[in-house]
């Protein structure tokens, strides 16, 4: 590794930092935390506390940010999917708290548009759901929804992500749901900035709301935030890390340390108190930066784009036509990926024939080697 720091602690385990143009991935280190988290995580781990009273406390400053009932910190996004099931399922007995995973005599089946199917949803069923998908991959109504809904239904979860569809909608989800008094649960991982999405989905009735507090919140990696309706959130807490009662929760590997905690609650503060539009400028004078250094290539088309529903910030996106002569993009990405520092970029997936660069872990000064090695590697 030239020229660049390599910290101790990694070159000790041999493993070279990368340059991350592939967003708040879990595979590249999520997010790169602020100084005054680490602070705090540091002096969070000084002293000796009640870790169930910490996080109730702390579910209070997560409750009020996302203008909810009640709130947790939970271990990451999963493992906030994993309770919200639980806890619609057991609801607030502790004999079913206890029985988990087995749910004999619970509503144990989660419903799921199909087209919403990802990699993250075997969470749903950890605790021992069943997962019931409704309407095809590409085509589903209302009525697919309803009548998918039955006596054994414990709830409907929703994705909001930039890589799934969005199906009849989550105001539709809620409404059809709730007509049936089903809870509605959502996955939102990745969906903040914008800052607005925090309480956005519970303003629109969603009945519980999990993100992930190591990707745009830039808390520690492994902690999440999940809030809701209070007597489902007295479920979720009976469900996890649940220290003072004499039932053992399924959320029990999932637990959060005191220094996330409080890593978690500062990093969300931080992250509620700062200015958007000046992140967003940040990340746009990096993509205009990039975007500049790779036109007149020919065959290669540059667009900056910024679709929130598609996009996490405005981004360079590749495409390559007439006149390209380079390497493929699977190409061009093994030979980011090797190089030293190794660089990642998104794209490729889900069919679509481009390489776009992500801005929002972008660290000041990364994008000039990106640019120079992207254009040593287009044009030959
Ligand atoms: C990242 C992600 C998750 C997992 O979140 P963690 O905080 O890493 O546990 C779940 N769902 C979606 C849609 C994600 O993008």
């Amino acid at each position: 590794m030239t020229d660049r720091i390599w910290p101790e602690v990694y070159k000790k385990l041999g493993v070279a930092p990368i340059i991350n143009a592939q967003s708040w991935v879990t595979a590249l280190g999520g997010s790169i935390m602020r100084p005054e988290v680490l602070q705090a995580m540091d002096d969070a781990a000084n002293a000796f506390i009640d870790i169930k009273k910490l996080n109730l406390a702390a579910g209070e400053v997560v409750a009020r940010s996302c203008g909810a009932e009640r709130g947790l910190v939970t271990a990451g996004c999963s493992a906030a999917q994993v309770l919200m099931v639980a806890a619609c399922m057991t609801g607030q007995s502790e004999a079913n708290v206890e029985q988990l995973p087995d749910t004999t005599g619970m509503k144990d089946e989660v419903i799921l548009f199909k087209g919403q199917r990802n990699r993250y949803d075997k969470a749903f069923v950890t605790a021992g759901a069943t997962l019931i998908e409704y309407g095809s991959e590409d085509s589903v109504t209302s009525d697919d929804l309803d009548n998918t809904i039955n006596e054994n239904t414990a709830c409907v979860a929703y994705i909001v992500a930039p890589f799934v569809p969005s199906g009849i909608g989550l105001k539709e989800t809620i409404r059809v749901a709730h007509e049936r008094d089903v809870p509605v649960i959502v996955d939102a991982a990745a969906e903040v900035p914008p800052r607005a999405n925090l309480s956005e989905f519970h303003n629109l009735g969603a009945d519980m709301v999990a993100f992930s507090g190591g990707k745009g919140i830039g808390g520690p990696q492994s902690s999440g935030l999940l809030a809701g309706k209070a007597d489902l959130m007295e479920a979720v807490v009976m469900n996890s890390l649940n220290l003072d009662s004499s039932v053992a929760g399924i959320g029990r590997p999932m637990k959060v340390s005191k220094e996330n905690i409080i890593g978690l609650v500062t990093a969300l503060q931080l992250f509620t108190d700062s200015d958007e539009a000046t992140e967003w400028k940040g990340w746009q004078s990096k993509a205009e930066y990039v975007a500049e250094r790779l036109t007149g290539i020919d065959g290669v088309r540059v667009e900056i784009e910024d679709d929130p529903a598609e996009r996490q910030g405005p981004q360079p996106v590749l495409r390559f036509g007439n006149g390209y002569s380079g390497p493929s993009i699977a190409e061009i990405k093994n030979h980011l990926e090797a190089g030293d520092p190794g660089i990642f970029v998104g794209g490729g997936g889900g069919g679509r024939e481009e390489i776009n660069i992500v801005m929002v872990n972008v660290q000041d000064g990364e994008e000039i080697i990106i640019a120079d090695r992207l254009n040593e590697i287009l044009q030959g």
